[in-house]
């Protein structure tokens, strides 16, 4: 049976409609769940997979003869480096591999950006009046709060299937040399899913900016997160800047986050030689070396670019069927009502839900008071201000299978409800 859309119900069918999402949510309070949909973490399960690195490096050397345990290396192992270089798509040079965050080392670029200019500033950024970026929403949320910690403002465009608004971006940054960068997350992005397409991506590298020293911050978290048989490849961002002689705009970053241990992988930067050999002339004022230890622990635990991607299919047999039960469950629930449209991402760890205009707030309330954690309204957006209210953020990796299932039963009786509730108002 197609449901009826809430638009085209008569008063009294809305009005039971409204009792029924009321009587149901009743119901679904009293079960006393207990769920968390809020975070983009791997499942015990996955981190399971990577449970031999427990036990390694077996060698205290790498392949070059280097003694692990020592002090020295800032850029990383060469053999972990080249072993990501061809994931990536760049040349072995251009990548340094270091701790375990990349958030961490887009926020030392940032400070060093600030604090003493990049390759081609004319001066540092804190001597400019004003710095801005520009962040496509939805995005991730932390971004935009490392953003605001350093004082940097936001400016935002769209975000579409294939990438950001490039006709906005480039409107944006064309006269106004206060707009120093840009966050782009190429491959299966927090949380649309969408894939930068490669026209977009050559449009980004090549665009005239008013700043000399533009930053296009290319995220690539999710570079390797498949969940279909059709891998995503990114654009090649390094060459395509290169190409259109701004060699020195791209910095790109990934990790081994969602890949191996999330508080025990490897994270990785890359960019031009030039803004390489930048990075480690101030990292090295601080850091005599990585932990290489962990750096070949990696190395033998994959053994080659061939071994990451088996890997990420032992993955993507966990989480696929996590991201198919949130669409079984949302198309069966809220399918032809008119109150909501989501995604079926290709990768990554996000579904991206839109709710009815001004209820997103009242969804994440409903479902919090009836015990399941969802991210907080407006979290993808800039100071966190949704300016529809409408986007929400589902993180469905982490929990079992059968708590998704719970976990979306009882978000699609919010979403009806929110809905309901507005329509009758
Ligand atoms: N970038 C994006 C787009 C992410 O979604 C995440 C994790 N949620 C990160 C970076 C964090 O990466 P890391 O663990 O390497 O700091």
């Amino acid at each position: 049976m197609t449901a009826t859309a809430l638009t085209d119900l008569s008063a009294d069918d809305l009005a039971s409609l409204l009792e029924q999402q009321r009587a149901a949510y009743a119901e679904l309070k009293a079960t006393g769940l207990k769920l968390d949909l809020t975070r983009g973490k791997p499942s015990a399960q996955q981190l399971d997979l990577a449970d031999d690195l427990l036990r390694l490096p077996t060698s205290t050397k790498d392949s070059k003869g280097v003694d692990v345990r020592n002090y020295g290396g800032l850029e990383g192992l060469a053999d972990l480096r080249e072993m990501f270089a061809d994931l990536l798509w760049v040349e072995p040079d251009q990548v340094i591999a270091g701790g375990n965050s990349s958030l961490t080392m887009m926020r030392d670029t940032l400070v060093y950006l600030l604090l003493f200019g990049g390759v081609d500033s004319e001066r540092p950024w804190s001597q400019e009046e004003k710095v801005r970026f520009v962040c496509p929403v939805p995005g991730y949320d932390r971004h935009f709060t490392l953003l605001e910690s350093l004082g940097i403002e936001m400016v935002t465009v769209p975000m579409h299937d294939d990438g950001p608004d490039v006709d906005a971006v480039a409107a944006l940054v064309a006269d106004d040399p206060s707009i120093k960068g840009i966050w782009i997350v190429p491959t299966y992005a927090n949380p649309s899913g969408s894939i930068v397409s490669q026209d977009k991506a050559a449009r980004l590298a090549a665009m005239p900016t008013a700043a000399p020293d533009f930053k296009i911050f290319w995220d690539n978290a999710y570079a390797l997160h498949h969940l279909t048989e059709e891998e995503a490849k990114s654009a090649d961002i390094l060459t395509l800047a290169s190409a259109a002689d701004h060699p020195h705009r791209p910095i790109m970053f990934a990790s081994t986050s969602k890949i191996t241990y999330a508080g025990a992988g490897v994270a990785f930067l890359a960019a031009s030689t030039a803004n390489v050999a930048w990075y480690l002339g101030h990292l090295g004022d601080g850091s005599i070396g990585p932990d290489k230890v962990n750096h070949l622990r990696h190395v033998e635990f994959f053994g080659s670019p061939q071994g990451v991607r088996d890997h990420m299919v032992k993955h993507r047999e966990i989480i696929a069927p996590k991201f198919a039960e949130v669409d079984r469950v949302l198309t069966e629930r809220l399918g032809g009502r008119g109150v909501a449209t989501w995604n079926t991402p290709a990768g990554g760890y996000f579904v991206n839900l839109d709710v009815v205009p001004g209820t997103a707030s009242r969804v994440v309330a409903l479902a919090k008071e009836a015990g399941i954690a969802l991210t907080p309204a407006g979290s993808s957006f800039p100071y966190k201000q949704d300016p529809d209210d409408t986007n929400i953020r589902l993180a469905p990796t982490m929990p079992p299978l059968a708590e998704v299932t719970a976990a979306m039963e009882a978000v699609a009786t919010c979403v009806l409800l929110a809905a309901a509730e507005k329509a009758s108002a």
